[in-house]
């Protein structure tokens, strides 16, 4: 295998094999435009080294031809005592994990290079900085050396020589804290730091390596669902120095504005600094305009490599520059991070100045950005005590209790609070505390600080980079406008305007949702401002031309009126499962019980059955009234018995105990056996669905005359309600004809007995391997099918859909078993091929038959591309996720 690929060869088309980063290099070099030189180490290297434990042997042959390659473009050698050239070391994956993964910068110095680099730029303090950086990230991240050590050594002598910032020690004290590190280095690894250039390339390139596979990478992809075997790329590449002086700078600027897509300079500089120090927001950096002042044909060179980059890309690029001794570099580039509300707004925006098409555009945003901007908001009439204003770094309103630090937050959370991680600026060993937070605030830190970009990504909410917060960590302290809070204490925080209140603060729903649920002019309405209002026009427009193009239907899971005409609301074509199990839950639990320990008992199930009946009518008329003119498909009762019964362990202990009294309580007795009779060992494999609705005489019966009245009840007040009766949990077409064949007759007896016709369609839900593998004997009894993925993603992997999330995932995430949890997401490759023979069945059956899905994977963006890809004529979801639905319905028909 080819393992190395120098810039010039590959190209943005290659992230899987040279990562994003590589592949975006190599892209621009191609344009190019001014990237340092440097050559890429493909994800198909880090993967072998995974399997063999060792970097493979060509790599390194390979290493040193492109490294030649690099020292004789430029003139310089590693290491070099006169002209020395340094490289850093990056790792770049194909899917951006911020700050997960390790970085060393100025590798190729030494004892004897940094004199050549003292003469080359000059400068000695200089020089001596960056070694001494070198050693400090080196130990840390290669030699595995507790980085607080050199902090402290730095610290130590800044203290010493009585000054605040690093760069009032001069050239003579680095060079003494230098000799510090290097023992520090001893003591600690039991080696000299390597002299050696080549060996310290060798190092950092197998330290990167190795990085893909640290605690908190792992535990990053988890949370983003990103798999565990694609490996990093390495980038290699020559050092450019932002901190030579006045002259240089580095900084991250945006081809146009990200929030709203209008074109304009965006970005953030830093004078006389090094990349790490913008990341890290150490320091506060200026507006990017300001550098048409410091350095006008730096600025002007670098507004013509925005427009080239966005023309090429055809989109909002986010661009990591340095200007070296007046000369500008790129260093990175792609297309850039932005909020969901930004992509609607960008991706209209591209539309309007024709560098995109409609269709295009749809597929710039994504249904969990749109799903993003339908949060409830702060209520803006709310009385609201303002603490201080941050920057807003990650959208959305989180209230919760003050935490400090992982412990405290993953306590807190774990005992049912909401938190937000109040922290002087975030790092990575802050990740558990930020994944468990509702909210995120930082005193320190700009939009790209670690704070934010990992907010960002998980769709956290936070405000970063406010300063007037003075955060005391070791004495559990934040004091901000006159207060100190401590942990446990609330606030509030927006990260839609960077806002900090003291206290609770009422929630509202979002412009966004009014808009969807009640149209245009009340979204407008419901605007705080002139931006909001452009993103409803951007949803809209986006949205409309979704429904335009989409081949899905879309329809809600609501088992309520109330649920109904909230999917209706949002645009639901009809309903794809009313789960009518649900009623019978609370006051009409007892009325089910009878039925189904009534036995051999006629007599008494039949006056239990009568006693539902009219609750049950009244349901149906409802829904169906709500959802009037549109398809409504009732499933008939589907209960795992337990939910139905009393608890066999406590109604045993109360038997018990009134025995023990000497009381005798004949009925609670018979109900102890009949329930000892039905208790099952897994009761989401018993006794439910069909089965019980075939064994428990008169229950569907019951549902059917309820449905058949309701019908016909509203038909007789000119509504038009369009019941589809659904048989859950069908295994075999017998089972299906049995249902059927009584259904009809009532359907029938209801129908002359109201003089109306009722010939409501029957269908099926396919939720077993079965009844996907007998599909085309299923569809001779059956008008529709609609895919039931929870049961049948349960089956098929024998996994208990009750128990097994809590007792075992993490773990199979851990290891690769799984990706992301099956229930959340189709398992395509295992549960995909039981849809695919299910609709090829049926459709063989009959060519026409109506397929839909309203198992749990009606609502994920993923699984909807899935399903229109097998075919299927519509989702159902949960109310809630109805427009993220039809967004993906659209994105996957382009
Ligand atoms: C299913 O199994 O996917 C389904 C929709 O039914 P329930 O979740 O009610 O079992
Ligand atoms: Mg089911």
């Amino acid at each position: 295998a080819k393992y190395v690929y120098r810039f010039s060869e590959g190209g943005m088309d290659q992230k899987d094999l040279l990562g994003g980063k590589g592949a975006n290099l190599a892209e621009m070099s191609r344009l190019g435009l001014p990237v340092p030189p440097g050559f890429t180490i493909t994800t198909e290297a880090c993967r072998a080294f995974m399997r063999d434990g060792v970097v493979p042997a060509d790599l390194r042959v390979e290493v040193t031809l492109a490294l030649r390659e690099m020292e004789d473009s430029l003139r310089r050698g590693l290491g070099d005592f006169h002209e020395p050239l340094l490289v850093s070391v990056r790792s770049g994956a194909k899917f951006s994990m911020p700050g997960m993964m390790e970085t060393v910068l100025n590798v190729g110095l030494n004892d004897a290079s940094v004199q050549g680099l003292t003469e080359y730029t000059g400068d000695e303090r200089f020089a001596w900085d960056s070694y001494r950086r070198l050693i400090q990230m080196f130990g840390k991240t290669v030699l595995d050396i507790d980085g607080d050590l050199f902090a402290d050594a730095h610290d130590a002598l800044k203290a010493e020589r009585g000054v605040k910032d690093d760069t009032e020690l001069t050239g003579a004290d680095l060079r003494g804290l230098v000799r510090t590190f290097k023992e520090i280095v001893r003591e600690q690894s039991g080696q000299d730091f390597p002299q050696h250039p080549r060996q310290q390339l060798d190092m950092a390139i197998e330290a990167v390596l190795r990085s893909w596979n640290t605690d908190r990478a792992v535990l990053y992809r988890r949370q983003e669902g990103i798999p565990g075997d694609l490996g990093t790329a390495v980038n290699v590449q020559a050092m450019v120095f932002g901190n030579l002086g006045p002259t240089s700078g580095t900084g991250v600027c945006f081809t146009r504005d990200p929030s709203t897509g209008h074109s304009g300079v965006y970005g953030d500089y830093l004078p006389n600094a090094q990349g790490e120090d913008v990341v890290a927001g150490i320091r506060n950096t200026v507006p990017l305009a300001e550098l048409e002042a410091i350095n006008p044909e730096a600025y002007s060179e670098l507004r013509q490599a925005m427009r080239r980059l966005e023309t090429h890309y055809r989109d909002l690029c986010d661009i990591e520059f340095t200007i070296e001794d007046g000369r500008l570099w790129l260093l990175q580039t792609r297309v850039g991070k932005r909020t969901a509300a930004a992509a609607f707004r960008v991706a209209t925006q591209l539309v309007d100045e024709d560098l995109i098409t409609m269709d295009e555009a749809i597929s710039r945003v994504t249904g969990a950005q749109l799903g993003k901007l339908l949060f409830p908001q702060f209520d803006a009439e709310a009385d609201t005590e303002l603490l201080t204003t941050g920057m807003a770094a990650s959208p959305g309103a989180a209230v919760g209790e003050i935490v400090f630090d992982n412990a405290q937050a993953v306590a807190r959370t774990e005992a049912g609070a909401e938190v937000i991680l109040v922290r002087r600026e975030t790092n990575p060993d802050d990740l558990q505390g930020m994944m468990v937070a509702a909210g995120i605030l930082t005193a320190r830190g700009g939009k790209t600080s670690h704070a934010a970009v990992v907010a960002r990504g998980m769709g956290t909410c936070a405000v970063v980079g406010a300063d007037a917060l003075d955060v005391d960590v070791a004495r559990q302290e934040v004091r901000v406008a006159g207060h100190t809070l401590h942990a446990g204490d609330i606030i509030a925080i927006d990260g839609t305007t960077g806002e900090v209140f003291l206290g609770e603060v009422p929630v509202v729903d979002s412009p966004v949702m009014t808009y969807i649920s009640h149209g245009m002019d009340a979204g407008l309405a419901a605007a705080p401002d002139e931006e909001t209002r452009e993103l409803i026009v951007a949803v809209h427009r986006v949205l409309s031309h979704a429904d335009d193009v989409r081949r899905l239907g879309v329809r809600a899971n609501a088992d309520t009126a109330e649920d109904a005409a909230r999917g209706r609301e949002r645009g639901a074509e009809g309903i794809g499962l009313c789960r009518t199990e649900h009623m019978f839950l609370g006051d009409r639990r007892e009325l089910i019980e009878r039925v189904i320990l009534a036995g051999d008992d006629d007599e008494e199930r039949t006056a239990a059955l009568e006693a539902l009946l009219p609750h049950q009518r009244a349901d149906f008329i409802d829904i169906l009234r709500a959802m009037d003119g549109l398809p409504t498909t009732i499933r008939l009762i589907d209960p795992p018995l337990h939910e139905f019964l009393p608890d066999l362990t406590e109604l045993s202990v109360e038997v018990a105990l009134a025995k023990e009294r000497g009381e005798v309580d004949e009925k609670r007795e018979r109900l102890l056996a009949a329930v000892r009779r039905m208790h099952e060992a897994n009761p989401m494999l018993g006794l439910r669905g069909v089965r019980l609705g075939l064994v428990v005489p008169g229950l569907f019966a019951l549902q059917v005359r309820a449905i058949a009245q309701a019908t016909a009840t509203l038909r007789a007040e000119g509504a038009d309600p369009r019941p589809e009766i659904m048989v859950p949990l069908v295994g075999s077409v017998r089972e299906l004809q049995l249902v059927r064949q009584e259904t009809e007759r009532i359907l029938a007896e209801e129908g002359r007995a109201a003089n109306v016709l009722l010939d409501l369609p029957v269908g099926v839900m396919i939720e077993l391997p079965r009844a996907a593998l007998t599909a085309h004997r299923i569809a001779e009894q059956a008008d529709f099918f609609s895919f039931g993925t929870n049961d049948l993603t349960q089956t098929t992997w024998g996994f208990s859909r009750d128990d097994v999330e809590a007792a075992f995932f993490s773990q199979y995430l851990a290891n690769g078993v799984l990706r992301i949890s099956p229930f959340e997401t189709i398992d395509g490759e295992g549960v995909g091929p039981l849809v695919r023979a299910g609709v090829a069945g049926g459709r063989a059956t009959k060519p026409q038959l109506k397929m839909g899905v309203c198992g749990e994977h009606g609502g994920d963006p993923e699984s909807i591309h899935f399903f229109h890809s097998a075919g299927l004529d519509y989702v159902s979801c949960s109310p809630y996720r109805v427009p993220v639905a039809r967004l993906e319905a659209g994105r996957a028909a382009v």
